[in-house]
């Protein structure tokens, strides 16, 4: 007879992705993308404005811009500092505004000079568009389009065009003039025809950062909180992923639990287009807090540490597979469901759907993989000198695996199923210490590597202030902190 313990435990270590599985939360995510969807032609429209707007000198066009900061910027729209400057005289515009006349050299653009008679067009890429079908809805030359797509390597992105994206054309007499694409978040890709041919030109934006932080203390679960508090959640869902490895955040948050967090927001033209990375973080778990700080190596890696370099992450995910729940502990004296016999169980059982993907819990090497006896099919991966881990009753094996191989944690090396002795689907696995079988859910996970000892000063020296932002904003949120020094769980284990 099996006896199920039958708990959930949702597992958010081993998937740094969120699929809301929970109903409330998927409606929050319905309601941000229908937000996204609202703002869209909002903020569309506030950007051709001064493309639509009739103009003839490249000076007033100059003003105009200026004014489309003002429509975007919502203080000025809360104090009603709006001021519709297009329909009046040039010199009335540098006195309403205060600005003064730009200098001529610092607008001219030598592209944008040759084409400001004719109006722009915006057209939207819809499913399954591409340039050809565009050119030729808007009654432009197929040889005009090779021309351009001849142009080399700027033009290239005009194959891959995405629907929804907005392309503006300028079109006189039939004739296409030139257009302006947003090839990426940070770039525009313009195309001209000048008297002598097609020319593109890629002009790159910088997006402004500004640094935030945040105070939150968690009422009832980490999400509704973070919500509240104005996050995103992609920013909960890094902070998840920092913190996963030492806070189970289904099982280990209480009413009370407070997190700080210092990150970055990327801005274009005065709108948010993108927030992160988290630069760093306290979390206070049921009194006990953990700090993270964000490194970067010369070379551009990024990842979490603590304050004296050791990593965020551990050397094993704590499970192999997202399961639907554990059909059996480890127990060394367990009447086996089939053998009908008391049997050490020497692994955990992971029920789940046959299929679902296995993946290895921390580098290493194929040491084994093929039939193997009640197993059934079994995968066996060595890590460093001491450790190894054991996953089987798989259904298969991931396609080109072979033993030998070397492998990452979190790479799929096989899929549930029920191969060798087994009453239902499910993984077996097994972690051992030395070759002792230890419970891979209370065993102690070793850290990943910290920062190498040549590092640690420039380490040192980079997370100073952040560390220092950390405790100005902890101070000030009037939190009580146990130790803010504690460094991680090993500490207190
Ligand atoms: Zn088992």
């Amino acid at each position: 007879m099996v006896t199920y313990r039958a708990y959930i435990k949702k597992d958010y270590k081993a998937e740094i992705r969120w699929e809301p599985d929970h109903p409330f939360l998927a409606g929050l995510a319905r309601i941000s993308f229908m937000t996204v969807l609202l703002v869209i032609p909002w903020l569309l429209l506030g950007m051709k404005a001064p493309e639509l707007t009739p103009t003839s000198s490249p000076v007033s066009k100059s003003v105009i811009t200026s004014q489309q900061d003002r429509i975007i910027e919502p203080s000025a729209i809360d104090n009603g500092l709006v001021i519709d400057t297009a329909y009046l005289p040039e010199n009335e515009i540098f006195e309403t505004t205060g600005l003064e006349p730009p200098e001529l050299e610092e607008i001219i653009d030598p592209i944008n000079d040759q084409v400001t008679e004719a109006a722009w067009q915006s057209v939207v890429v819809s499913k399954g568009d591409n340039l050809a079908r565009i050119f030729s809805r808007l009654n432009l030359s197929a040889r005009d389009l090779d021309a351009i797509m001849a142009l080399g390597e700027d033009t290239l992105v005009l194959k891959h065009l995405q629907p929804e994206q907005v392309i503006q054309f300028q079109i006189d007499d039939n004739q296409f003039k030139s257009l302006k694409y947003p090839a990426s978040l940070v770039t525009t890709l313009h195309v001209v025809k000048t008297d002598d041919g097609f020319r593109a030109e890629t002009l790159t934006e910088e997006l402004e950062i500004r640094i935030k932080h945040v105070n939150v203390i968690i009422d009832d679960s980490l999400f509704l909180s973070g919500v509240e508090a104005g996050l995103s959640d992609n920013l909960i869902m890094q902070l998840v992923a920092i913190y996963g490895w030492d806070i189970d955040f289904a099982l280990d948050i209480r009413s009370g639990d407070h997190f700080s967090m210092i990150y970055e927001e990327r801005y274009k033209n005065g709108n948010k287009v993108s927030e992160g990375p988290v630069l760093a973080a306290e979390f206070v778990n049921q009194n006990i807090p953990y700090r993270a700080v964000r490194y970067t190596y010369e070379d551009g890696q990024s990842d979490y540490y603590s304050e004296t370099g050791r990593s965020m992450r551990k050397a094993f995910l704590r499970t192999p597979v997202n399961f639907t729940r554990i059909s059996s502990g480890f127990s060394l004296k367990r009447k086996h469901p089939i053998l009908n016999k008391v049997r050490a169980h020497r692994g955990v059982d992971y029920a789940a759907l046959s299929g679902t993907p296995v993946k290895a819990t921390g580098d290493g090497i194929v040491t084994y993989l093929g039939r193997n006896g009640g197993l059934g099919k079994a995968v066996i991966l060595k890590h460093g000198g001491q450790y190894s881990t054991v996953y089987a009753h798989l259904s298969n094996y991931k396609q080109g695996l072979r033993s030998g191989n070397r492998v990452k944690q979190g790479q799929i090396i096989g899929y549930v199923g029920m191969t060798g002795l087994a009453s239902g689907p499910h993984l077996h696995y097994e972690f051992r210490v030395n070759g002792v079988h230890r419970n891979p859910l209370k065993v102690e996970l070793p850290q990943a590597t910290g920062i190498p000892e040549e590092e640690m000063k420039h380490f040192t020296t980079q997370i100073e202030p952040l560390l220092a932002e950390l405790d100005n904003i902890t101070a000030k949120s009037g939190l009580i902190t146990v130790n803010s020094h504690s460094d991680l769980r090993s500490s207190v284990l």
